[in-house]
């Protein structure tokens, strides 16, 4: 008898998006006429900057004219694409990354799930806690997590690193000098948290000393204000040691679109054998590549017109997220991220827990929100909203939050 893959029964149940859907269902059935604000999901609101939406109409009649037709197109991406995003993103910030180190695909979620293919099933992973909940899982599926230790409440294949107010919510570098799979995703989804360069470096040398390999996801880089790394590959040594994945789908709209790569340098090797190699015979095996049409579309995010469109985006969101952190610290909560990432963590005001909080704020405000828990047990005590959504909706949840406390900030001009 075939045997099924024995990680799928060892998943926890994806039970944070079902439950708040659950609640909020439940709520809408029984306050039918009342207006909720979800600031809930990250997902981003604003359509398709139009130099994207131009040039995939262009690509589209491309598409339809038998001398400009396309099949299938290469399995790692466009060389216009490629090459675009190494110039863009690298080499114009002073990081040689070549074209050919540069893959496509149709998305940072896919690459984070499909990378484990490299890695023997005994490789140890680390991952931060709390944490993007698709790092956890594809090692679940993959055979690298045991069996969950519900006494310890642990992965026996898994460390996590504790990420909190006392860290400023960047893990700290471990003692221990096992090999391991390292996650670090900075600017971080779900706390907002950045990384410097000090901390970043830290991270590198770390696995450079102890042979671990970082899988750096950088799918919210666009959203950094501050002078903070925007690749790992501006750390010293980092090409030997990190893969780098990023996303177009929070900084040009791309959820639906689907687009993002990966960037693993020659220089990445594991006893003599090149991981680029290994990625490019993965792919070539399991990917069949983006449509010519969305990778054109991404092309144009670096021409001069998309830049600035894709900018205004970003800045929009921006905005958000400072009302909220502005919004909320003048309701006296206390608020992490924000500055840069399109994210605000927020800590339960009274040590209530993350999912108790979530009905107050559903039931009492009409505000959806993520709860901290489910990003882990360090998220315990805290709530996630998103910068994501309109403007209206934005000042709606923070005048909402400031009514608990019978003030609103009047100098910050957010209750219009
Ligand atoms: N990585 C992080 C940290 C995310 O928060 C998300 C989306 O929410 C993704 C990756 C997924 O990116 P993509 O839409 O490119 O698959």
């Amino acid at each position: 008898m075939i045997k099924v893959n024995s990680g799928f029964s060892r998943l926890k149940s994806n039970y944070l998006f079902a439950e708040i859907a659950r609640r909020v269902g439940e709520y809408k059935n029984t306050h039918p006429d009342d207006a909720l604000v979800d600031l809930g999901i990250g997902d981003v609101t604003l359509p398709l900057p139009s130099a994207v939406v131009d040039a995939m109409h262009h690509a589209t009649a491309e598409m339809g004219r038998k001398e400009s037709f396309r099949g299938y197109g290469p399995y790692y991406g466009y060389n216009f694409l490629r090459e675009a995003i190494a110039e863009n993103d690298y080499r114009g910030r002073g990081i040689e990354v070549g074209a050919d180190e540069v893959f496509v695909s149709d998305g940072c979620k896919s690459d984070c799930g499909s990378i484990g293919d490299l890695f023997s099933e005994d490789t140890r992973v680390a991952v931060c806690d709390p944490v993007y909940p698709v790092y956890i899982d594809a090692n679940v599926m993959d055979g690298r997590s045991g069996v969950f230790d519900d006494s310890k409440g642990k992965w026996p294949g898994i460390d996590t690193l504790y990420c909190g107010p006392e860290n400023d919510f960047v893990p700290d570098v471990p003692s221990g000098d096992e090999a391991c799979l390292i996650y670090l995703c900075f600017p971080n989804n779900p706390t907002g948290a950045s990384i410097n360069k000090a901390q970043l470096t830290a991270w590198v040398d770390y696995a450079l000393q102890t042979g671990s390999i970082i899988l750096f996801d950088s799918a919210y880089e666009a959203f950094i204000t501050e002078e903070l790394p925007h690749s790992i590959f501006e750390i010293e040594g980092a090409k030997k040691c990190a893969i780098e994945m990023r996303s177009f789908s929070k900084t040009a709209g791309f959820t639906g679109m689907r687009c993002g790569y990966t960037v693993i340098c020659k220089e990445l090797m594991v006893d003599g054998i090149s991981i680029r190699d290994m990625w490019i015979r993965r792919q070539a095996t399991k990917f069949n590549g983006v449509s010519y049409i969305t990778q054109r579309g991404a092309e144009a995010i670096y021409s001069t017109e998309g830049k600035g469109q894709v900018r205004a985006n970003i800045d929009f969101y921006m905005r958000n997220a400072a009302r909220l952190r502005e919004g909320l610290f003048a309701a006296g909560y206390d608020v992490f991220g924000g500055v840069n990432a399109p994210y605000v963590w927020v800590k339960t005001p009274s040590g209530e827990d993350s999912w108790a909080y979530f009905d107050y704020l559903l039931n009492e405000k009409g505000i959806v929100v993520t709860p901290g828990s489910g990003f882990g047990d360090a998220g315990e005590g805290f709530f996630r909203m998103t910068a994501f959504g309109s403007e209206e909706s934005t000042l709606e949840a923070i005048r909402r939050l400031s009514e608990k406390c019978g003030h609103v900030s009047s100098s910050s001009g957010l209750t219009t």
